[in-house]
């Protein structure tokens, strides 16, 4: 990474992303600086369950079920970024109750992933989980202590010699072309006030529950096609009713609903790498699972600035897979 030595980089976005292509950058000396107009937590990174979860992502969520190797790549960088930044990893596990216990068991087996049913459930120890706005912060003061500066702004285009890498979540703002391809899923999550604090995350049909120290989540809806951040009283109405069937002692708990918006392309895999435009590089549209791809997004950007290989995932991240010209 010696060849990031004197590498002038703008990062557009302070969401996992940016964050996490950010401190990856100034470890291998970099100069960055962070642009985001938001508030430090008040994006889709925010919001999340944080859950980092290759396992049953794999095998509950058709769009990742070609791409089991990659999540997992993505979760082994998770370690050692975690232990230089002060994040604490959860790593209890997870469990599945939903109705289709033999079909999970029987893909996860196929994937290779250690799991066993008990009774009513299926249970791995493959899928992690951190809290988002604590992971956030530490990132944020970690990459600051590593000489990454921070503006409060939207980022403009790439100045004189130096990369600008759009990391911008859902925004179809005008600095690449390849932003239009995105496509918002809107997204309703539960806060609630007590829940367990700690043991597997519980996963269903459609709904899970991450306990949490600062109160379990109760999580997601998916709102295709819609980037609005109204919270919708139905959608909290039918999210409580699936996590109360899974857990009945939820039911009498106060519980806070927020939105945030993924970015998904057309593959469901986000776009890493080069863009038409030039001095550009994006790394976008990471849909449900962009704190899970964080770091290894974070490496392969890092690989593109400084002329390295960017790795056995790049092509499949690459932007210009879409491009038919
Ligand atoms: C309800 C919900 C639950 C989720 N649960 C999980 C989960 O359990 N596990 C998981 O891995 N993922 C989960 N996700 C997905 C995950 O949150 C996203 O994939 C991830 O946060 C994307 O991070 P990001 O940095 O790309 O985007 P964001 O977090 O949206 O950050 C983008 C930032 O860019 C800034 N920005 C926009 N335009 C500009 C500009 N022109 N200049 C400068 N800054 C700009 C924005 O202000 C924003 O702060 C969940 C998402 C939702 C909504």
């Amino acid at each position: 990474m010696a060849k990031l030595t004197g590498a002038r980089v703008t990062v557009a976005g302070a969401g996992a992303l940016g964050l996490c292509i950010a401190l990856e950058l100034a470890r291998g000396g970099a100069e960055v600086v962070v642009w985001d107009p938001a508030a430090p937590d008040d994006n889709a990174s925010g919001v999340a369950a944080g859950m980092l979860a290759p396992a049953f992502e794999t095998a509950l969520d058709a769009a990742s079920a070609d791409h089991f190797d990659l999540l997992l790549a993505a979760r082994d960088l998770w370690p050692d970024l975690a232990d230089r930044a002060g994040i604490a990893l959860d790593r209890s596990g997870a469990a599945y109750f939903g109705d289709h216990i033999g079909a999970v068991a029987a893909r996860l087996k196929a994937l290779g992933v250690a799991a066993g049913v008990y009774g009513d459930r299926v249970y791995t120890r493959e899928d992690w989980r951190l809290s988002p706005r604590a992971a956030l912060a530490a990132l944020r003061s970690t990459a600051g202590a590593a000489g990454v500066r921070f503006g409060q702004g939207l980022a403009e285009g790439p100045a004189d010699g130096a990369v600008l890498v759009l990391a911008t979540g859902a925004e179809r703002h005008g600095l690449a072309p390849e932003l239009a391809l995105l496509a918002p899923i809107k997204g309703h999550i539960l806060r609630l006030s007590g829940g367990p604090d700690i043991g597997p995350v519980i996963r269903g049909d459609g709904v899970y529950i991450c306990p949490d120290p600062a109160g379990a989540l109760v999580g997601a809806t998916m709102e295709r096609g819609v980037d609005d951040r109204t919270v919708e009283p139905a959608r909290v109405a039918g999210l409580r009713r699936a996590a109360e069937a899974l857990l009945p002692e939820l039911a009498d708990l106060d519980a806070r609903a927020e939105t945030g918006v993924r970015a998904a392309t057309p593959d469901g895999l986000p776009m890493v790498g080069p863009s038409l435009a030039p001095d550009v590089l994006l790394a976008v549209g990471a849909r449900r699972n962009g704190w899970l791809l964080a770091p290894l997004v974070a490496h392969t950007i890092a690989a593109y600035v400084a002329g390295d290989d960017p790795g056995p995932f790049a092509a499949r991240l690459d932007p210009r897979r879409f491009d038919k010209r």
